[in-house]
């Protein structure tokens, strides 16, 4: 029910203003899809509302925000380069509609396919320790941020308890909101720390099925050549990944083997040209098996995978 004090605008001024929007969005390259995008987040208008313009005659439209913030925000896009998910403050990720804000990185489409490969890990029969079912115990999202992963783990392996772990409070934070929303908190166990340290419970005992990160993997002084929308407005703690933008995944590479059981599943995302190195990594380490490396829809060398031996 919209009750007079809710925000709402006329159809007419929402076309007008779209009109208006539009050009501002083309004239600075932003796509205009993301107008119509961020219009259906904030309202009840639909995809072929928009395309024919069949609410213009609409006397209210109801808003989940006051017109003045949208149109204010739609000049945050255009001037500032703000990513629309964080001013719709919700992303589309595999089934879900995750909430963002500036605290996390937001989902990628890429990283959607982690939670296939994880899955289809478990369904395969020629790993290492097939005895040892992968579909239940204990599964680890390390850098957990938005909680993307640790949910889509979640979604498609229901006898998994999640343990997520992340840095940064604020992202912790969403994270649990995301879980909550999508009714997972009693699924996943969230944890305030670096990578295994909380964790520390588990050191030395060999229980984990499976452990999967996004870790940030971006070269330090690539991060000012990423498009304006990532480098000044998405978390630097997220994207950094030290000199060679392997810091973090030398560290999972090195420290997982004593959290995995025998046959247990580490998966990292990457970015190009690092599927050499990371190879080398762990090959070197001696504990893994099975290593592969798998392509994203772009043809990217996107993730490794390798099971504990
Ligand atoms: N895929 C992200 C990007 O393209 C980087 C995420 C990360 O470093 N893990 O910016």
């Amino acid at each position: 029910m919209t009750r007079s004090s809710d925000p709402a605008v006329s159809g007419l001024e929402l076309w007008q203003w779209r009109q208006e929007a539009r050009a501002a969005a083309l004239a600075a390259n932003v796509p205009v899809e993301e107008l119509d995008w961020l219009l259906l987040s904030v309202s009840d208008l639909d995809k072929l509302a928009l395309r024919l313009d069949s609410y213009k005659g609409r006397l209210q439209i109801p808003l989940n925000r006051p017109f003045a913030q949208l149109t204010q925000q739609w000049q945050q896009r255009i001037q500032d380069r703000v990513p629309v998910q964080y001013l719709a403050g919700v992303t589309p990720w595999r089934n879900f509609s995750l909430g963002v804000s500036p605290g996390v990185l937001i989902p990628r489409p890429e990283t959607e396919w982690a939670i296939d490969l994880a899955l289809k890990a478990t369904q395969s029969e020629s790993r290492p320790h097939p005895q040892t079912p992968l579909n239940q115990g204990d599964w680890a999202d390390l850098g957990t941020g938005s909680g993307a992963i640790a949910l889509g783990l979640a979604e498609v392996l229901p006898n998994v308890t999640l343990h997520a772990v992340e840095r940064s409070e604020a992202a912790l934070e969403i994270a649990r909101e995301n879980a909550l929303n999508l009714g997972y908190g009693d699924r996943i166990q969230f944890y305030c720390g670096s990578w295994f340290e909380p964790l520390h419970p588990f050191q030395g005992l060999n229980q984990l099925r499976g452990i999967v990160s996004n870790p940030p993997y971006i070269p330090t002084a690539m991060l000012g050549e990423l498009e304006p929308e990532v480098a000044n407005h998405e978390p630097a703690i997220a994207l950094d990944g030290g000199p060679d933008g392997l810091d973090c995944i030398r560290h999972l590479i090195a420290t997982a083997p004593t959290y995995l059981c025998p046959g247990g599943l580490l998966l990292l995302e990457m970015m190009a040209g690092q599927a050499p190195a990371i190879t080398e990594l762990l090959q070197d380490q001696g504990s893994y098996t099975q290593i592969e490396i798998f392509s994203d829809l772009a043809g990217i060398e996107r993730f490794a995978r390798a099971y504990r031996s």
